[in-house]
């Protein structure tokens, strides 16, 4: 081992060799040094497995390069079942949302110009009337993401004011976010109301206040809660400051004895307390889609059709746009927002509002956009059409691969319906080893997510697109062989 190391080649040397030099042809210099660099210090570090040839170090430093040169954001396959996959990008693209956002980045465009004016223009202009014609709101705006909405929202409705939310309902949306957090970094002051399971009309009418008490002949004696509440909201909120928050428990389910105030509820309250209510959905589902089983989550429109002042969801969770932030709601509020210094820092961009205006355009037509948007094309997959897909895929693998075609158990994923399966189909490889062999499928240029089992890997076809089995077939062949 000492002979080995002390045996390593100088960068220099190795720049001399023919066959690394001619890995660096249409690289840049500082490049192939640096990846030169890399496998001489690998070979420092790991001396048993050293080159010890030319050769040898040629296809080290060829390794190295490709590991300097493949991004480290790339496309995938995404082969899990959950459709709506966070870590994967969460949604693609229809086609046409893909060709907008190639127009628009590949030139000029009218982002901030007003072409009949001659005179710049708003940006906010590109989505606002689709959306407020395909949900219903009066006004609309588009951000960055949900949680920057949600941000804008609270600033605009109760900075340096309070905003009431049930503690049902202070939920962690993924990455170590967490909604209250999100609350109080808008300059409002988070009065939680209710308990963990149950949170009622009447603990939000003690929050605000205790105004409509007994007039609704709501009991007064509430226990603790009701005797505290109140003090402290009259205490640190002047009453114009304070708004209510209801956040859609999008990404899980709560059983047994629970109990929540409606939307519909808190909107006639909150009319009655001349105070704002918003309403924080983060699906962005456009299209009743329970003929498919899934049920339980409201569209944007019916959302808006509750009256609250705004409600707030992603482009790329269940609307399969790009990522974005919807801002929808009463005209009022929607203009304060776009004037709040906030709407700044958390604006969309050129790509975001051309791709996204694309796709809500496809809602214009249900049906078309049942067809063409990938989301919906997946979750609403027929179970036959997708077992006819497993097998032909399991019919292009080497009978040594041993594939068995089976039914999986896919899901929405986005933290949308929540506990809903989808039934659907898979090609499972068994393997001795099952998390080596997800291991060589994934750690490839063009790399293929699967479900690591028990003792075999499984590829669900509901989220493969069409035209990506050959990639996995290969991928497949070299995994295995
Ligand atoms: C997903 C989600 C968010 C965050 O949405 P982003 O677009 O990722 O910022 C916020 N609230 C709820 C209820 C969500 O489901």
């Amino acid at each position: 081992m000492t002979d080995r190391r002390r045996a390593l080649p100088s960068v220099d040397r190795l720049l001399r060799t023919a066959a690394v030099a001619a890995l660096g042809a249409d690289q840049p210099r500082t490049v192939l040094v640096g990846a030169i660099r890399r496998a001489v210090d690998e070979a420092r570090e790991q001396p048993q497995t050293a080159p010890l040839d030319d050769a040898g170090w040629a296809a080290a430093v060829a390794r190295a390069l490709a590991d300097a040169t493949t991004p480290t954001l790339r496309p995938c396959i995404n082969a899990t079942g959950v459709v709506i996959h966070t870590n994967l990008g969460r949604a693609p693209l229809a086609e046409a949302a893909i060709e907008a956002i190639a127009g628009a980045a590949r030139g000029y465009g009218t982002l901030e110009y007003d072409v009949e004016r001659g005179q710049r223009g708003s940006r906010h202009v590109h989505c606002a009337d689709l959306l407020t014609e395909l949900t219903g709101a009066e006004d609309a705006m588009v951000v960055n993401n949900a949680a920057s909405a949600l941000l804008l929202a609270l600033a605009t409705a109760a900075e340096g004011g309070n905003v009431v939310v049930s503690r049902g309902e202070l939920i962690e949306i993924g990455g170590g976010f967490r909604i209250p957090e999100i609350m109080e970094k808008s300059g409002a002051r988070l009065v939680e109301v209710g308990t963990t399971n149950r949170t009622r009309l009447s603990d939000y009418e003690r929050a605000l206040g205790e105004g409509a008490l007994g007039r609704r002949g709501l009991p007064r004696s509430g226990g603790r809660t009701a005797r505290r509440a109140p003090a402290v909201a009259r205490k640190t909120s002047p009453p114009e400051r304070t708004a209510i928050l209801k956040v859609h428990r999008s990404n899980f389910a709560m059983i047994g004895f629970t109990e929540e105030a409606s939307l519909e509820d808190l909107v006639v309250l909150a009319r009655k307390r001349k105070k704002p209510v918003l309403y924080d959905l983060g699906g962005g589902l456009m299209v009743d889609l329970s003929d498919v089983g899934l049920t339980g989550e409201p569209t944007l429109r019916e959302a808006v059709r509750t009256g609250a002042t705004a409600v707030v969801a992603s482009g790329d969770k269940l609307l399969g746009g790009p990522q974005a932030g919807l801002l929808i709601g009463g005209a009022s509020f929607v203009k304060r927002c776009r004037a709040h210094p906030l709407a700044r820092a958390v604006r969309a961009d050129k790509l975001t509002l051309a791709g996204l205006a694309a796709t809500l355009a496809i809602y214009r037509d249900p049906a078309r956009a049942r067809r063409e948007i990938p989301v919906l094309r997946m979750l609403t997959a027929d179970r036959a059409e997708l077992g006819e897909r497993a097998r032909a895929l399991a019919a292009q693998l080497p009978a040594s691969a041993g594939a068995e075609v089976v039914e999986t158990q896919a899901a929405v994923g986005g933290g949308a319906f929540p506990g809903t399966e989808l039934a659907s189909a898979g090609v499972a490889i068994p393997s001795p080893e099952p998390g080596a062999l997800a291991e060589r499928l994934r750690r490839r240029a063009s790399p293929v997510v699967g479900i690591v089992g028990r003792r075999r890997v499984t590829l669900d076809v509901r989220t493969v697109r069409p035209g990506e089995e050959a990639e996995i077939v290969r991928a497949l062949a070299q995994a295995l062989g």
